[in-house]
């Protein structure tokens, strides 16, 4: 079985032409979360900076991120190159470890080219909305969702 990994899904890339495919028009990537974290570069189970479209440091979460782009994750990787390439120094280089597989826009926030998978924004973020709305206005969400005919499932705490 072959293993998700940069240096494999970098040989895929290669072997499909995809950075081509990926240079004359416009895409998104819809992927895994461990998939997304390979094509950027960026180490997939890292503690410290584990967004793969900003760079905040998941111990201090205040502390607004900055947007991750192809130019910063570069940037970042090759100064960690530079200073050696340790791998337990890597956080300090936004775990920044590899360059990025997609190309495009050097500049362009990596939320425009690779979105946030579906599933992750279903179990969390959408149900803390509908909790919210529930509790501020009770049945508001409820009725709401039944009149846009939405199906709820197991997912949803009703
Ligand atoms: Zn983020």
């Amino acid at each position: 079985m072959l293993s998700e990994s940069y240096a494999n899904t970098k040989s895929l890339f290669e072997t499909l032409d995809l950075q081509s495919i990926c240079g004359i028009c416009s895409y998104t990537f819809a992927a895994d979360f461990k998939l997304i974290m390979i094509l950027l570069g960026v180490q997939s189970n890292s503690p410290t900076h584990t967004c793969p479209w900003c760079d905040v440091n998941g111990k201090e979460m205040e502390i607004k991120g900055s947007f991750r782009t192809i130019k910063s994750i570069t940037e970042n990787t090759n100064l960690w190159q530079q200073s050696g390439g340790n791998i337990t120094k890597a956080k300090d280089f936004k775990n920044c470890i590899n360059i990025p597989l997609i190309i495009g826009d050097e500049e362009t926030p990596i939320l425009k080219y690779i979105p946030p998978p579906e599933l992750h924004l279903l179990l969390s973020v959408v149900q803390k909305l509908f909790d919210c709305l529930e509790l501020e206005n009770t049945n508001v969400a409820t009725e709401w969702i039944k009149k846009s005919g939405i199906e709820t499932r197991s997912l949803w705490k009703m």
